[in-house]
């Protein structure tokens, strides 16, 4: 068995060795380590270990880690999942960045919840990245690339958010190099649309493809597995181990 502290380390060598291949700068990629479904301690492994920014999927499993965890000073949220408008609110109290705006209406919401806070900052602006449903698949989440621009119009209108950029999930293959089209299709429409004084970040890349979606051009590689090993299935098993 290895450890997490282990795994993220051999995710950080292999980042590092393709991000120097691609040319790139090691600044320009910043690893978030999906926890999704994974306990605290998983979390507190990782953080002990250096690891800083984690992604959840589920609104009420972030607020209950946020909250488990709130001891981590350091520790930034990032919400990945799908969101609906009226989880908005448990949202903003937690998450530094967005990964999963997907229409205008919803980035109002954000905007309203976030200046609702208390301590509310108006020089602190709420990044948002919009999803993208890049290879415009029927069962998924996100925008389609025809409508990004106006759904990213729609965020730049509210002035307590701040447009962060793209977010795509690739459909389902085994093979890494199946995700590479839709990765470039991801880093032609940010540049279409303004580039990087824009849209700043490009969230891409998984356990099975971050290598492939570094050198496409991913600033957010979101990975899981990799660091902390197969996701339990404790939300449909009743007997799970304690
Ligand atoms: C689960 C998930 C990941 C991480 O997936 P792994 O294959 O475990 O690395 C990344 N992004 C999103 C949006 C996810 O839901």
């Amino acid at each position: 068995m290895t450890t997490i502290a282990e795994r993220l380390e051999l995710v950080r060598e292999r980042l590092r060795r393709v991000v120097e291949s691609a040319g790139r700068a090691d600044a320009e990629v910043r690893l978030v380590a999906v926890s999704k479904t994974q306990p605290a301690d998983a979390i507190r492994a990782a953080y002990a270990a250096g690891q800083r920014d984690f992604g959840e999927n589920y609104v009420q499993e972030l607020q209950t880690k946020a909250e488990a965890l709130a001891d981590l000073p350091e520790i930034r949220w990032h919400m990945l999942g799908h969101l609906q408008r009226n989880k908005a609110r448990q949202v903003v109290r937690h998450a530094a960045l967005v990964h999963s705006v997907d229409s205008a209406e919803l980035a109002s919401e954000l905007g309203k919840r976030w200046r609702a806070l208390p301590g509310f900052d108006p020089a602190q602006r709420l990044g948002c990245l919009i999803e993208v449903n890049i290879a415009g698949e029927a069962q998924k989440s996100g925008v389609a690339v025809a409508g990004v621009d106006r759904v990213a119009r729609g965020i730049e209108a509210v002035p307590e958010l701040r447009l962060a950029g793209l977010m795509c999930i690739p459909p389902f293959a085994a093979e890494p190099e199946a995700s590479r089209p839709h990765f470039e299709a991801l880093a032609r429409l940010s540049a279409e649309l303004g580039g990087p004084e824009r849209l700043p970040e490009l969230s891409m890349g998984m356990s099975g493809d971050y290598e492939v979606a570094v050198r496409s051009g991913s600033t957010l590689v979101r990975v899981g597995t990799a660091i902390f090993g197969q996701r339990p299935l404790a939300k449909v098993s009743s007997v799970e181990p304690a």
